[in-house]
C-alpha cells in the first residue's frame, strides 16, 4: 500500500471529530467519536481522521504524539466576547453582588458607558497589547478562534478607530479573530439619525474594507430598542454584514423577534425569551449563543437552555468577555454550561466547537475534526467526553495545537520525531 507524508500524526483514545452541526441531546454519533482514532496533518491542515491503526499504515509522519490516554477535540471556538477596551470595573462588580442593578449602574454613566469613556482616551498600542494578552489567556483555555466585537467607541470616529485596531490585530494574532462592528449602547450626544448616517456613510463600507462579516445590536432596556436595532441590522444587511444580536439579556422587549425577522446568525443571552420564541429559534438556523458565566453573575437568571437543547435549537456557548466580567477562561466555560446551565457534557463540548463556528460561517474550517479543516485541536487529560463539567482540575488541557504546531503545552504534550 502507498503511504502519504504528514508534518504530524495525533493518536488518542477517543477523537471527538464533530463532523457536522448538533441539534439535540449529543451522543458519540453526532459528536463523531473515534475511538483509538489518529488524526494526520500536512501544511497546518487536517488531511485524515480515522482509526488510528488505519491512519498509521497511511501516514509517514516527521512527528508524533501519542495521546492514546486521552481524547483530542477541535479547538474551542468562542462566539461572543467583548475583548477590545481599556480599563477595568471592579469596584460595579462588587456593587452588583450587593444587589445593584446593572441597569441603575449604566444609567448613571457607569458600566459600558464609563469603559467607552475610557478606552477612547487609549492609545492604539495599549489596545493592541491588551488586546493580544487576553485572547493568549483565552489560547490557555483551548480558544483557537475567538470573535471579538467592538462598540466602546464613544464617537462614530472612535468606532472606526476601534475597527482599524480589530483589522490590525487581524492580520497579527495566532489565534483566528473574527471581528464584529457592535452598535453596544447610545453615544453621548449622538442622536440615533446622525448614527444611523454614520453607519451608512463609513462604518459599514469601512468595516467591509477590512473583511468585517457581521453586524452585532445590543438590544435591551437601556441600550437599543426593538426598532432601532431593525433599522440598524436591516442597514448593515443591506450593506452587505451579517446580523447577529444580543436579544432578551435583562428584559424581554421583542428584541429576540426582531432577531428571528433579519434572520440573525445569532441570537444571544436570551435569558428572559418567552417560551414562543423559544419554539421558534429551535426551528431555526439561527445559533443561540448562550453566555453562562454573565448568567449567572451578572443577570442573575438562566437562559432557557434545556428547553433549547430539547427542542432541538443549535445552541452554542460564549464567554462574553468583557470589563463587566473577565472572564477568559473557555474551560470553566464549559465546566458552567454543565452544571449550571445543565447542557450535557456532549452538548456542551459542541456547543463550545462546531455550533460556535456554525454561527461564525465557519464550519468546515474551525471547530470541527474534518479533512480539510484547520488542524487547530486540543488535548484533553480525559479518558471520555463525559468528564467535561466532571472533572474540575485546574487545568484539563495536556496541550493546544494551533495550524499544526504545540503552542500552550501545560499538561506536557511530547512530540516524537520521526515515525
Ligand atoms: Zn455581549
Amino acid at each position: 500500500m502507498m503511504s502519504f507524508n504528514a508534518d504530524l500524526i495525533v493518536r488518542a483514545k477517543l477523537v471527538l471529530s464533530l463532523p457536522d452541526v448538533v441539534r439535540g441531546r449529543a451522543d458519540c454519533r453526532p459528536l463523531g467519536c473515534v475511538e483509538d482514532g489518529a488524526i494526520a496533518i500536512s501544511n497546518g491542515r487536517i488531511v485524515s481522521v480515522g482509526l488510528s491503526d488505519d491512519i498509521l499504515r497511511r501516514y509517514r509522519a516527521r512527528r508524533y504524539i501519542d495521546a492514546s490516554r486521552y481524547i483530542v477535540t477541535p479547538g474551542l471556538v468562542d462566539p461572543h466576547t467583548h475583548l477590545l477596551y481599556h480599563g477595568s470595573r471592579e469596584d460595579e462588580r462588587e456593587e452588583i453582588l450587593g444587589g445593584v442593578s446593572y441597569g441603575d449602574i449604566l444609567a448613571r454613566g457607569g458600566g459600558i458607558l464609563r469603559t467607552m469613556r475610557e478606552t477612547s482616551k487609549a492609545d492604539r498600542e495599549i489596545l493592541l497589547t491588551s488586546l493580544a494578552t487576553r485572547i493568549d489567556a483565552l489560547l490557555e483555555s483551548g480558544v483557537t478562534t475567538v470573535e471579538v466585537k467592538t462598540g466602546y467607541g464613544l464617537s462614530p470616529q472612535d468606532e472606526a478607530r476601534l475597527l482599524e485596531i480589530l483589522g490590525e490585530a487581524v492580520k497579527t494574532s495566532l489565534v483566528d479573530i473574527v471581528p464584529t462592528l457592535l452598535a453596544h449602547v447610545p453615544m453621548p450626544g449622538v442622536d440615533f439619525k446622525t448614527l444611523v448616517e454614520a453607519y451608512r456613510g463609513s462604518l459599514v463600507p469601512r468595516a467591509l474594507e477590512l473583511g468585517v462579516r457581521f453586524i452585532d445590536v445590543f438590544c435591551d432596556r437601556g441600550a437599543f430598542n426593538p426598532e432601532e436595532s431593525r433599522t440598524i441590522l436591516r442597514l448593515g444587511r443591506s450593506l452587505g454584514l451579517v446580523p447577529r444580536i444580543h436579544a432578551d439579556e435583562f428584559s424581554y422587549i421583542g428584541c429576540s423577534d426582531v432577531g428571528l425577522e433579519v434572520q440573525a446568525v445569532s441570537l444571544d443571552h436570551l435569558n428572559q425569551t418567552p417560551s414562543e420564541i423559544v419554539k421558534r429559534i429551535a426551528v431555526s438556523d439561527s445559533t443561540a449563543i448562550l453566555a453562562p458565566s454573565t448568567a449567572l453573575a451578572i443577570v442573575g437568571k438562566k437562559p432557557p437552555s434545556r428547553e433549547l437543547l430539547d427542542l432541538g435549537a443549535i445552541v452554542a456557548i460564549a464567554t462574553d468577555h468583557s470589563p463587566a466580567l473577565m472572564n477568559l477562561n473557555m474551560v470553566e466555560t464549559i465546566n458552567l454550561a454543565v452544571n449550571y446551565l445543565s447542557i450535557p457534557p456532549g452538548n456542551a463540548i459542541a456547543a463550545a466547537t462546531v455550533n460556535a463556528a456554525h454561527s461564525l460561517g465557519l464550519k468546515g474550517e474551525v471547530g470541527s475534526i474534518v479533512e480539510g479543516s484547520k488542524a487547530d485541536l486540543v488535548i484533553w487529560s480525559f479518558p471520555h467526553y463525559r468528564w467535561f463539567g466532571y472533572l474540575m482540575h485546574r487545568s484539563p488541557i495536556v496541550c493546544v495545537i494551533k495550524n499544526g504546531m504545540v503552542v500552550k503545552n501545560p499538561g506536557g504534550c511530547v512530540v516524537h520525531e520521526g515515525l
